[in-house]
């Protein structure tokens, strides 16, 4: 299979099982934007409430927020996304007026489409400027990133939490982007989200906690399944980094369509809370509670684009092979993350004792799992493929033995392979056999 294909049959799949639509479709669509349907949205909370989970809820040393989209224009300016600081240059073609960002365009002289003259460059901000108010007086911006929203509160979270040093704050939220060419299908859009995490220290610990955070982000992507071979750690060079940032990794990963950015750890010293204390005349230090010493912290940042997430782990779930003889399409979803954690099928629609069954096995997993799903649907055969495709881990049916000897059948994804469990221990089979 080549790359295009395999985006196509991602792209295919994706749709036909409602895990991501184009946005706005039945109007032709909006450039760059795309709607999550129910597997997707399953999927992409999934991935959230792990990420929550293990980088707020189970820290001593991480506190959450979440900002306002819209924020005062000066945050924009203070952090440099109004000036030069945010912009891509944009190059148009004279003839076809194709519009390209000059760094993907890999030095070419001419249009990649059309063959035309390719005109001179010129910085294009990316963030979408709207008004505030019935009369539009007030300038906004659509935020470009989640992170100022977590700076501008760093006061708050002082005031009310007095934590001490070092410790972050994580946010999940949407970003906008006016993305000169939005493509790759939800790698690169206009709208997306983002987790992100700003982590406070002293400026003489920052390394220790840039590779404490290094190590937390490898064990993340190894915890959703992402295949260590396809992951790449860049080193990015003093010249094309930001100029405020001292050492950036880009974490890399293997798209069918290149290796590109998925993930970004940059220490940025105490340049966004120094801006901030400038433009706001606020005072953004920090008062050690021993010495009493004030001081601006440094600032360790780890960024995770949720929806490049979500196409990762698509990427790496998607699976041909050959089941029993027949051909068939599986997501290899970690089970932490898969959309249905477990289904459960009656062994025939219509046997009310075997449905009734059924039904009850379903209830009783659904208040421990919480997303376990019904289906009476079609042959044996079909519910497995369709619940294979969606990558569910685990498949319960419900047979006519069971009303004998209370015990059911579990198939398991990846091999086919099917075991007889007794229901008092399903739910202990479950939690343990896939995880
Ligand atoms: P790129 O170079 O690909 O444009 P970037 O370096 O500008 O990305 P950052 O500003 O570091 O990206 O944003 C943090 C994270 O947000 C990225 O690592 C990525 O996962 C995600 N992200 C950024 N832009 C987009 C986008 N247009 N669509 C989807 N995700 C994005």
């Amino acid at each position: 299979m080549n790359e295009k294909e395999t985006m196509e049959k991602l792209v295919a799949l994706s749709k036909r099982r409602g895990f991501i639509f184009q946005g706005s479709e039945i109007y032709g669509g909006l450039a760059g934007t795309w709607d999550y349907g129910p597997y997707g949205v399953a999927l992409k909370n999934n991935v959230k409430n792990l990420w929550w989970k293990k980088f707020v809820d189970t820290r001593f040393d991480m506190f959450g927020v979440d900002a306002a989209i819209l924020m005062n224009e000066k945050v924009w300016e203070a952090s440099g996304h109004t000036g030069a600081g945010f912009t891509d240059p944009l190059i148009e073609c004279a003839n076809c007026k194709k519009r390209f960002r000059e760094d993907h365009l890999a030095g070419a002289k001419c249009c990649p489409e059309c063959g035309g003259v390719l005109g001179e460059a010129r910085d294009f901000n990316l963030m979408f400027q709207t008004q505030v108010g019935s009369q539009g007086d007030t300038k906004s911006y659509l935020r470009p990133e989640t992170a100022q929203g977590m700076f501008v509160n760093f006061k708050n979270i002082l005031d009310t939490l007095h934590p001490q040093l070092p410790f972050g704050l994580a946010q999940i939220g949407k970003a906008f982007r006016n993305e000169i060419a939005p493509r790759d299908f939800i790698f690169r859009t206009r709208e997306f989200e983002q987790m992100e995490i700003e982590y406070f220290v002293r400026e003489e610990d920052w390394e220790s906690a840039f590779t404490g955070w290094k190590a937390a982000m490898e064990e993340w992507m190894e915890e959703i399944g992402l295949p260590k071979e396809a992951l790449h750690e860049l080193e990015v060079p003093e010249e094309d980094r930001a100029h405020y940032s001292k050492r950036t990794i880009d974490f890399e990963f293997d798209f069918p369509f290149g290796r590109k950015e998925l993930y970004g750890l940059a220490y940025r010293t105490d340049f966004d809370l120094k801006n901030h204390m400038e433009h706001s005349g606020v005072d953004l230090r920090y008062s050690d509670p021993a010495t009493g010493e004030k001081f601006i912290p440094h600032v360790i940042e780890p960024t995770f684009g949720l929806d490049r997430t979500v196409l990762a782990v698509l990427v790496s779930a998607y699976t041909e092979d050959e089941l029993d003889g027949e051909q068939r399409t599986v997501l290899k979803l970690a089970p932490s993350i898969a959309p249905v954690r477990v289904a459960v099928f009656p062994l025939l629609k219509n046997k009310p004792e075997l449905v009734e069954k059924a039904k009850s096995v379903y209830s009783q997993l659904k208040a421990v799992f919480g997303n376990v799903s019904f289906d009476d649907n079609g042959n044996i055969g079909k519910r497995y493929r369709r619940q294979d495709e969606i990558g569910t881990p685990q498949c319960v049916t419900v047979d006519f033995e069971t009303l004998e000897d209370n015990a059911v059948t579990v198939r398991d994804r990846d091999t086919g392979t099917q075991e007889r469990v007794a229901l008092v221990e399903l739910q202990a089979y479950i939690t343990n056999t896939a995880k």
